[in-house]
């Protein structure tokens, strides 16, 4: 009867399961913009940006760092699929501020290095140290 109004969230990588939990509401960055999912929502499938995926239990949110992916929602489940994903208090800030470190300087030398990888790496690190120090 409870399970009836919950959400199955799971986010997978290619270096494993990251998350299996029913939750009550998750939100995601999509490619077309911010979305949120409650239980019975219509069927879809859609593309992730490198962002921040949000889900409640209860009166607790919990958040998630997520690299691209996709998500495919049905009525009582979240299913995501990322190229890697990290849950607030697994992200190694101090690991994310030296990748920051890295990919700007990368930036600046843009003749040497490819821009679009640089630019994905700074955008990583840098949603990484916003979720890991403000959502622990
Ligand atoms: P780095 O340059 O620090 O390796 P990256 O953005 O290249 O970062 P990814 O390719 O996204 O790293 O991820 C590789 C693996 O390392 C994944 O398992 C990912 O969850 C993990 N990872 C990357 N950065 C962090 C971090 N700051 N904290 C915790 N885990 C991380």
């Amino acid at each position: 009867m409870e399970k009836e109004n919950k959400l199955q969230l799971e986010i997978v990588t290619p270096y494993g399961l990251i998350l299996s939990e029913d939750v009550d509401e998750v939100t995601c960055t999509g490619s077309e913009g911010d979305f949120g999912v409650l239980p019975g929502h219509v069927p879809f499938f859609t593309t992730l940006k490198i962002g921040m995926l949000a889900y409640k239990k209860g009166n607790t949110t919990k958040y998630v760092f997520v690299n691209w992916g996709y998500a495919e929602v049905g009525p009582d489940k979240v299913m995501v699929l990322a190229d890697s994903a990290e849950k607030s208090e697994d992200i190694d800030v101090e690991r994310a501020k030296a990748a920051m470190k890295r990919a700007d300087e990368r930036l600046k030398k843009a003749e040497e290095f490819d821009f679009a990888r640089s630019s994905s790496s700074l955008e990583r690190a840098v949603a990484r140290v916003q979720i890991g120090e403000k959502f622990r």
